[in-house]
């Protein structure tokens, strides 16, 4: 696999910055890198080398723990444990196993990481996922901050100032009045569509709530699952039904961030869903008023009460802003 690399070496501060990105990422599993991108697979792994003494001999429990060290730090991003990532390690070369296999040391890493991995420590990894990671979190808390202060029906000046460099943009008052426990769910929806936002996902979030408990979350994940299925509402209904062992959810409410599409739609039928509740409109593909209204067609469903717009700005505005990010990034689609 690096053969074909091999004639572009990669810089120490270009190493540290790829990883900086990945960072900002979580729940990355090692196999969808592999598949996406081949450079980014063998940089972490490469990473993770680092990880071991250079130069020493590991017995396994050794190996192991040099390896967890660099999940919780430098690969904190990463879903896999150090036995996942061993095995990856040892089966392509990055760590040798002894002839009796059971002890470990650093193998050849690809000729294209070589020369940075030479002055790269295992610190300055940790170090530079630390910053990328808590850079991320002071975002997201400013983010949420921001909604916070727009939502919030009279918020006293000193706290928009406290926002500081925050752009609060003034929108006028909903014409509907939705319950504080509308919008309070709805901003834990909010908080799944930012976790798809991490994944590099279209951030839209769900939640299934009985008796006023979230049971169940889900967030959209189509491109990370290579499923045109994985939206919101479906990852949240699928996880419900699990919890309950049953498909009928005939007792409970749907939260999500944007209008269902018709496939959402038609799931949340299936499940007898009592109540919907969505924040912004979708009129490219909304099945539940903006394109088409799939719940105000009696032959289709006899279940399910919708309210439409709770936080609507707030869930629009985060999926505008994901765009406009997305566009702008380098080498940025559309
Ligand atoms: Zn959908």
């Amino acid at each position: 696999m690096s053969a074909s690399f091999a004639a572009v070496q990669i810089s120490a501060e270009a190493w540290l910055e790829r990883l900086a990105q990945l960072a900002t990422r979580n729940g990355l599993l090692l196999s969808t890198v592999r598949e996406r991108d081949a450079r980014d697979f063998e940089l972490l792994l490469a990473s993770a080398t680092l990880f071991l003494p250079a130069g020493q001999l590991l017995d396994e429990r050794g190996a192991n723990g040099c390896l967890r060290q660099f999940l919780d730090t430098a690969g904190a991003m990463l879903d896999t444990d150090h036995v996942e990532l061993r095995r990856w390690l040892a089966d392509l070369g990055f760590v040798h196993r002894t002839d009796r296999g059971t002890d470990y040391r650093r193998g050849v890493l690809p000729a294209w990481l070589a020369a940075a991995a030479a002055v790269l420590s295992a610190g300055a990894l940790a170090e530079a996922v630390r910053t990328a990671r808590s850079a991320r979190d002071r975002d997201r808390a400013a983010r949420k901050a921001a909604w916070m202060l727009r939502s919030a029906p009279a918020s006293p000046a000193g706290d928009a100032a406290a926002a500081g460099a925050i752009e609060v943009i003034e929108q006028p008052p909903p014409p509907v009045e939705h319950s504080a426990q509308d919008q309070t769910l709805m901003r834990l929806a909010l908080d799944q569509a930012h976790n798809a936002w991490a994944l590099g996902e279209v951030p839209v979030g769900a939640l299934v709530v009985r008796d006023g408990q979230v049971i169940a979350t889900g967030f959209n994940q189509p491109i990370g699952n290579s499923d045109p299925t994985a939206h919101a509402e479906v990852q949240a209904l699928r996880a419900a039904a699990e919890l309950l062992g049953n498909y009928r959810l005939s007792h409970c409410e749907l939260y999500v961030t944007l209008e269902p599409c018709a496939m959402c739609a038609g799931a949340i039928q299936h499940a007898r869903i009592k109540r919907l509740v969505f924040g912004a409109r979708d009129h490219k593909t909304g099945a539940c008023g903006s394109v088409i209204d799939l719940f105000a067609e009696p032959r289709l469903n006899h279940h399910t009460r919708v309210e439409r717009g709770v936080l609507a700005e707030e869930c629009g505005g985060l999926l505008t802003r994901f765009f406009a990010e997305r566009r702008s990034a380098p080498g940025g689609q559309s």
